[in-house]
């Protein structure tokens, strides 16, 4: 957080509850932002910033405080999207002190595929070149990938008059997915992404088949990158299925030299194997599906509970897979009374019954 902070805006959102809307805010940004609660006032801080929001006459009054325009953006449009979210179907309004604040998206990166290859059986990795690459090192490492329909010019979005982001629709509608940029290379101009290949009978998988099917030339954009930053403990366990391997190995290969890693992955089986090179120490487990007894499951979700259980509470908890995994680890986590501010534990996919 910088001392000097400049770039200062304020809201007024008229919730359907206001008290409500606190405590859904608290619950969601403790994993991002320093939270503080009093009964009628959340202040949030991360490196974006700072948000107050207070109660007021059933209104809640927000004031953002950035070191820099575009943190500013940022910060209005992340607390934009959640308030709305949090708000459901539920009646909702939320005007700015400058509406008119950006129209463009700062973090918006079109991006031209290099290449595509196949790291393993299941594991593809698309190379993109990208001409700016200063956000993407050492910070966040998750992007939102957006996908143009094929033979259209892409129209990418931008941003609406209370801080959301204006999706183009109709024809133009984009794919969006969430990604993490499993490596920087600065030598080259490029960042990569690896794409879980999870074909399954009768279901579409959209981004999977972006990454099968893609050719050199091709233009996207990566919103981002936010969330999930790079751990700084000294000890750090770090748990999770395919999905999550690319931010698995993102974090082993950036750690500071000496740092003291527990590693656990669930993958298909043993040619889905990759190295994980690492300044730290490292102690990998891998978890192969096909070695499970038919019928059982939680396997991953119960190894990382014992080793939790068997670890020091200074160490630092990274965890992403299927989200009811990540519910159960939550509350584990919870009823061991783990500081917050000690974790990372996200859902990255959602079983679903199309
Ligand atoms: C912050 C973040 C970072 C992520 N980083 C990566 C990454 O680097 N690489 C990566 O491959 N994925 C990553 N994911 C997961 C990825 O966004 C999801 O798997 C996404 O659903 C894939 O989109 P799709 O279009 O292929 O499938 P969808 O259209 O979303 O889903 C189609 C079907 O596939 C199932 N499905 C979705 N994902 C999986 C899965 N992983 N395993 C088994 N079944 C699945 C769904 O239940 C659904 O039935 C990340 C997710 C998040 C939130």
């Amino acid at each position: 957080m910088n001392a000097v902070q400049e770039f200062t805006l304020s809201g007024v959102a008229l919730p359907k509850d206001v008290g409500d809307m606190l405590t859904e805010i608290c619950e969601h940004f403790v994993e991002h932002a320093d939270v503080q609660r009093t009964e009628e006032k959340v202040l949030l801080t991360s490196k974006l910033g700072s948000a107050s929001i207070r109660i007021k006459e059933q209104k809640l009054l927000i004031e953002l405080s950035c070191p820099s325009e575009k943190a500013l953006q940022m910060s209005r449009t992340s607390i934009a999207e959640h308030l709305f979210y949090f708000a459901g179907e539920d009646p909702f309004e939320l005007t700015w002190s400058e509406p008119e604040l950006r129209t463009r998206l700062d973090n918006i990166h079109e991006v031209t595929v290099v290449s595509a290859e196949d790291v393993t059986p299941r594991m593809r990795r698309v190379k993109f070149a990208c001409a700016n690459l200063a956000p993407f090192i050492g910070g966040d490492m998750h992007v939102r990938l957006l996908v143009p329909p094929k033979g259209r010019p892409p129209v990418w979005p931008g941003l609406r008059e209370d801080g959301r982001i204006a999706w183009p629709g109709g024809e133009d509608e984009l794919l969006v997915r969430n990604y993490t940029i499993r490596s920087v290379d600065t030598e080259l101009g490029e960042l990569w992404i690896d794409f879980l290949q999870h074909p399954m009978l009768g279901v579409k998988t959209p981004g999977a088949d972006f990454a099968r099917d893609v050719q050199p030339g091709e233009k996207v954009a990566l919103l981002g990158p936010g969330g999930g930053a790079l751990p700084t403990a000294r000890s750090i366990l770090l748990a999770g299925d395919e999905s999550a391997f690319p931010a698995i190995a993102r974090i082993a290969a950036e750690v500071s030299p000496g740092t003291k890693i527990q590693i656990i992955v669930e993958v298909m089986d043993e040619k889905e194997r990759q190295p994980l090179p690492s300044p730290g120490s490292v102690d990998i487990r891998w978890l192969h599906r096909s070695d499970y007894p038919a019928g059982a499951s939680g396997i991953l979700r119960d190894e990382t509970k014992k080793a939790i259980a068997a670890m020091d509470r200074d160490t630092f908890v990274w965890f992403a897979c299927e989200k009811e995994d990540v519910r159960s680890i939550r509350s584990f986590l919870k009823g061991r009374g783990h500081d917050k501010t000690n974790r990372y534990v996200a859902w990255y996919w959602e079983h679903t019954s199309e």
